[in-house]
């Protein structure tokens, strides 16, 4: 579903040019989950990012969902993502004029779907991230945790083929993480939705069916299972 070829990038400031990612190539098959771990500043996000079509890369190239991201223009990434890539941020990025049921909502009224199966699916995603007596809530009532499985809910409302998440427990305590880490990968068996996770936390890294570590900007690991093949 996911497959970079030494994908790269750098960004220039003043004469300098910094290498952010040296040819990095990872590939996650359909239904899988991975996980991109590595220090502060190794590029993980930066990697995401690329993956996701949320930036360009310098060089090298992105395969998501069987289309090449750089052969695609601005306009076509945008409509792939819509169709087919969920997000969760750190911050949860919900919209807090919005009640938990209408931010849950919003990726199906961008795509111009609405209706009443719209709200009964909803509805159902938050009875699943157990907030069934939240709906009505807005994010200002929510705690950072409720908050996160409002946008868990939200990202797999229009049914995505992989979810991108950088850092989804970076705010929560570790009560809260496990939930939000619980919901992420019982959501990825129930519905095969692929899932890469950027993350520090190892619990959630053990987890996951592919690791990749980045050291520098470089693929310095990978992991299968828990097994070191390269
Ligand atoms: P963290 O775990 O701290 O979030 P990370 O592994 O996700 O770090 P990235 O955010 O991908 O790291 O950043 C990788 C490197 O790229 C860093 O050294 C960062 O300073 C640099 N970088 C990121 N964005 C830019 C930018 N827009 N311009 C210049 N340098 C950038």
């Amino acid at each position: 579903i996911l497959k970079t070829n030494s994908l790269i990038k750098e960004y220039t400031s003043g004469e300098q040019r910094l290498r952010v990612l040296d040819e990095v190539s990872i590939e996650v098959p359909e239904g899988a989950t991975a996980a991109i771990v590595g220090p502060s500043g190794s590029g993980k996000t930066t990697l995401l990012g690329l993956c996701a079509g949320l930036d360009q890369a310098t060089g090298g190239d992105v395969l998501l969902v069987g289309q090449e991201l750089g052969s695609l223009s601005e306009d076509q990434r945008a409509a792939l993502r819509a169709e087919s890539v969920g997000f969760i941020f750190q911050n949860f990025q919900l919209m807090p004029a919005l009640t938990a049921l209408e931010n849950v909502m919003v990726p199906e009224e961008l795509r111009g779907v609405s209706g009443k199966e719209t709200i009964a699916r909803a509805e159902k995603l938050l009875e699943r991230v157990g907030l069934a007596k939240r709906v009505n809530h807005y994010p200002n009532q929510l705690s950072g945790g409720e908050q996160q499985r409002v946008a868990i809910a939200r990202a797999f409302m229009h049914k995505p083929k992989i979810l991108f998440a950088d850092e989804p427990t970076g705010n929560l305590d570790e009560e809260a993480s496990a939930l939000v880490e619980d919901m992420l990968f019982e959501l990825n068996q129930e519905s095969s939705i692929a899932l890469v996770v950027v993350t520090h936390d190892l619990d959630l890294a053990a987890k996951a069916d592919y690791v990749f570590r980045l050291k520098n900007g470089q693929l310095v690991e990978q992991k299968f299972h828990g097994e070191v093949s390269s």
